[in-house]
Order: C-alpha cells, then sequence, then structure tokens
C-alpha cells in the first residue's frame, strides 16, 4: 500500500475492496491500524470503521490475537459500544476469542450482548451467525435467529390483529421491502435457512417463507434487468471471495455457494420458459468486478458498477457456460458431478 499520510473515507472503501487481494493483507491492516491510532484519518470519526477494517482482514487470515487487538481499538474508538457501528467490531472480536482457543465464555458473552440486535440491524445476523459458525456454535445460532424470527412474526401477527399461526400469511412482497434492501426479516430467515442446511435439519415452514421470499426476490430482480439478466456465476472460492470482502452482495449472490447456484439454476430455468435459447452463464471473478470498479471510480457492491462488470463478461467468450447440459453429463457448475445429481434438483 502507498504510504499515505491522511486516509480518507474513499481510501478507506478502497482499501476494504482490495486489501486481500494484495499480497500483503495484514500488512494492510497494520497500516490501516497505525493510521488510525496516529490520528491520520481525514475524518475523525471514522477511527472505529478503521480498525474494524483491520480486525476483519486479521480474522480472515486467521491472525486471531491482531484480530483481538484491533478490534478493541475499534471498540475503544467508537463514542460507546452501544454505537450501531459498533456489533461488527464486537462479533470480530467474539471471533477471535473462540479461535484463540480456551476463551469461549468471553466470546459467548459478548455475542449474547448482541443477540438482541438480530430483530433490528440488518446486518446482525450475518455477522452473529458467522461468529457462532466460527465457534462451532451453529445449533446455538439457529436457535437464536429462529427466536428472533418468531419474536418479529409474533410482532407482525399482533399488530395485524391476527393469530401467530398467520405467519405464513406473510406477504413476502411487503415483507422484502425495497428491491435493494430487503426487511431484517428476510435476512433473518435467510441465514438461518443457511444454518439449518449446514445443520442438515429438515425444511420447516419458515424455510419455505424463506425460499418464498427468496423467488420474489429473483423474480424482482428478473423484472429489474430489460432484456438481459446478468447471470453471474462466481465459482465456489470466488464466491467465498466475494462474500468475505462484500458482505452486502449476500443479498444479490444468495448467502452461499448453494443458493448461489439454485439461484442461477432458478433464473435459467424462468428465462427458458419465457422462451429464451441460447442460455448460458458466465464465469466471475473478484479481481475482474474489482478492476472494473476501479477504472469506473465506483464501489464493487453498486448496482452500475455490476452491470458494467458483467457487459465485460458476456462480451468473452471463453467466459461462457452453456446451459443446460445433458442430464447425464458434467454439471455446468463445474463440481464434477452429474447435472441431474447436482444443478438440476436446484430448480425445485
Ligand atoms: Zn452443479
Amino acid at each position: 500500500m502507498p504510504t499515505r499520510d491522511v486516509l480518507t473515507k474513499a481510501d478507506l472503501a478502497e482499501l476494504r475492496r482490495s486489501a486481500l487481494g494484495t499480497a500483503d493483507p495484514l500488512g494492510v491492516a497494520a497500516d490501516v491500524a497505525e493510521a488510525a491510532e496516529q490520528g491520520r484519518l481525514a475524518d475523525p470519526d471514522d477511527a472505529g470503521d478503521a480498525l474494524t477494517l483491520a480486525a476483519e482482514i486479521a480474522e480472515i487470515r486467521a491472525r486471531p490475537e491482531a484480530a483481538l487487538r484491533y478490534a478493541e481499538q475499534a471498540l475503544a474508538a467508537y463514542p460507546s459500544g452501544d454505537d450501531p457501528r459498533a456489533g461488527f467490531a464486537r462479533a470480530l472480536r467474539a471471533r477471535a476469542l473462540f479461535r484463540a482457543g480456551g476463551r469461549d465464555d468471553e466470546a459467548m458473552a459478548e455475542l449474547t450482548a448482541l443477540r438482541p440486535l438480530l430483530l433490528g440491524q440488518p446486518d446482525a445476523p450475518a455477522y452473529v451467525s458467522a461468529a457462532l459458525d466460527a465457534g462451532g456454535r451453529s445449533a446455538t445460532a439457529e436457535t437464536w435467529l429462529s427466536e428472533a424470527v418468531d419474536t418479529l412474526l409474533g410482532e407482525r401477527a399482533n399488530a395485524a390483529d391476527k393469530p401467530a399461526q398467520a405467519i405464513t400469511a406473510v406477504d413476502p412482497v411487503a415483507e422484502l421491502g425495497p428491491p435493494d434492501a430487503p426487511g431484517v426479516l428476510f435476512l433473518l430467515l435467510q441465514q438461518r435457512h443457511r444454518v439449518r442446511r449446514n445443520l442438515n435439519l429438515p425444511h420447516d415452514r419458515q424455510d419455505d417463507l424463506a425460499d418464498r421470499l427468496e423467488a420474489q426476490l429473483v423474480r424482482r430482480a428478473g423484472e429489474r434487468r430489460d432484456a438481459g439478466t446478468d447471470l453471474l456465476f462466481w465459482p465456489r472460492a470466488e464466491l467465498d471471495r466475494l462474500l468475505a470482502e462484500h458482505p452486502a452482495l449476500t443479498e444479490v449472490y444468495g448467502p452461499d455457494w448453494d443458493a448461489h447456484r439454485g439461484r442461477l439454476e432458478k433464473e435459467l430455468v424462468r428465462l427458458r420458459e419465457a422462451g429464451q435459447a441460447g442460455l448460458g452463464v458466465f464465469r466471475a471473478s473478484v479481481d475482474g468486478l474489482h478492476a472494473v470498479a476501479g477504472r469506473r471510480d465506483g464501489d464493487p457492491t453498486d448496482a452500475a458498477v455490476r452491470a458494467g462488470y458483467a457487459a465485460e463478461v458476456q462480451a468473452r467468450p471463453s467466459a461462457r457456460i452453456p446451459w443446460p447440459p445433458e442430464r447425464n453429463d458434467a454439471c455446468w457448475c463445474g463440481s464434477g458431478l452429474k447435472y441431474k445429481k447436482d444443478c438440476l434438483p436446484r430448480s425445485r
């Protein structure tokens, strides 16, 4: 990273986007933390966010001591531990405590304190459940997410003066909120669905609701696009990196690789049923997206930047993977499984 005297908000956004792809992410984390400690931020109010970024990099790179130190400095830098921006730093602190070994009780105390945020803060379902997963507490995540969903559905039923059983009558359209800002209930259901799938739990009523909301989101995304859809396909390692660096894109590409492939398969089936021929997906990469963002001086999470990247990829014949394969042929996603055993059933 080039040494800068003062880091602006734009510098921090750029580092958030590029740090993990650099040769020395931990060096970037140390530089950002140093800038915050030495008061070299254009806006002093960014100190907590800068140190949180350093903690996130260290945590992803499996350096729990550094992650813990940065997360604690971040918490000290926010005006108070109740600052809404501090939640992610506290979850990172918990992850680092789990990883450090022998400090599970402290990690759980931190996460228990964050639990009420599940009911109102859009990012909380993702960062709280990721921290519990990291500590081998996915079953606890499932319980917490389920209870938060029950609470929100109960409040909704009360407000509508309906019996609590009316939960499945929740209107998916009303619930999703504006297309680019899905409601907390949807985000909770999505994480709950992910955690339950990883725990091999059976599909229940709330999973059905999650599926209905998801289908609604996919349909809306289809309506927002004119002629073509972006149909970007992120191979597993690329998706993991994309979501680690840009958690907001969970809403666009799905919370994990299974959900991502399921969305694409459903969208392709929808397009075929609408009469489109010559369908395919386009292999995407995080570096490619970042390159477009860099050229446009925009953020990778921005819809216009992603649309620009998609247009570039779609123009590249080598990126195209035709769809559908024959039932007994290798699946389009590259898993190595037969199509009929892998992505074909995901459209159902
Ligand atoms: Zn597949």
